[in-house]
């Protein structure tokens, strides 16, 4: 008796678990590939309502936070805000289609995975679509499974990138060394300056909210912390900004901060070899 009430309730732990699901059948799959899909932010962007809720449904059981856009000027939108870890996109949207969102993306220099959605099988549309910044494409109808699959995979190819190092005119970080250089100089900065950093430089050009900061690096979502992000801001460019030329990090009134390239990006390059 004892001992079935135990296996009935280290079961309901079993199910209750956020990687262990039903699949349709009934039967339990453990779901240890879907780790690398934990904490994921997702964009859709598909005027089909029907294969729009179909897609976050099924994403949203894998734990993966999702959010649509119905046409494509809130595609390019949001997409633009650096509030995500890839992009779904359809190619056939109202008043922008989705090669338009591709190529203005990547001219913005945002860097962020996409997988285009095509209706077509053509090998132009594909070639298109990746010459237009796309990483990988979908044709519809696709089984769920390959969704995820290639989901997957450009994960994994994002995340490798993560240890590269970053570079933004003369100023260098190295994730993996933790080591920040600007001209050459080391620069010192505590853990939270360095995840501040960091931030900036994989979203450069980017305009960063005080909130989307506390989210990235702080892990914080209430607006009172953001007198917080001010001040690590300021510590963050006299360590460097004040010494060097040009700026690098400029306030947006009203909206943030951003950490822009600077024009002269080569022939900074040039003095530094
Ligand atoms: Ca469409």
């Amino acid at each position: 008796m004892r001992l079935s009430f135990v296996l009935c309730h280290l079961s309901l732990v079993y199910l209750h678990s956020p990687l262990v699901r039903t699949s349709d059948k009934g039967q339990m799959t453990a779901k240890s590939s879907s780790f690398i899909l934990l904490l994921m932010r997702i964009l859709v962007v598909e005027d089909e309502a029907k294969m729009a809720a179909f897609i976050k449904r099924g994403l949203e059981e894998e734990g993966i936070a999702v959010d649509v856009a119905a046409d494509g000027y809130e595609g390019l939108f949001r997409a633009s805000s650096g509030n995500y870890d890839l992009i779904i996109l359809d190619l056939t949207l109202p008043l922008m289609d989705g090669l338009e969102i591709c190529q203005r993306l990547r001219h913005n220099h945002i860097s962020i995975p996409i997988l285009l959605l095509t209706a077509r099988d053509s090998v132009e549309m594909k070639v298109q679509g990746l010459d237009s910044g796309a990483d990988d494409y979908l044709t519809k109808p696709f089984a769920f499974a390959e969704l995820l699959a290639r989901i997957r995979a450009l994960r994994r190819r994002d995340r490798a990138q993560v240890n590269l190092q970053l570079q933004i005119g003369d100023l260098l970080l190295d994730p993996l060394t933790r080591r920040v250089t600007r001209s050459g100089r080391p620069i010192e900065l505590t853990s939270k300056e360095f995840a501040l950093l960091e931030c900036f430089m994989r979203h450069p050009d980017q305009v960063m909210s005080r909130t989307l900061l506390a989210e990235k690096v702080w892990n914080e979502t209430f607006d009172s912390f953001t007198n917080v992000i001010d001040v690590y801001v300021n510590y963050l460019r006299n360590k460097i900004d004040r010494d060097f030329s040009p700026k690098l990090i400029y306030t947006v009134r009203g909206a943030g901060y951003v950490l822009r390239r600077p024009q002269t990006n080569a022939e900074a390059l040039d003095h530094q070899s």
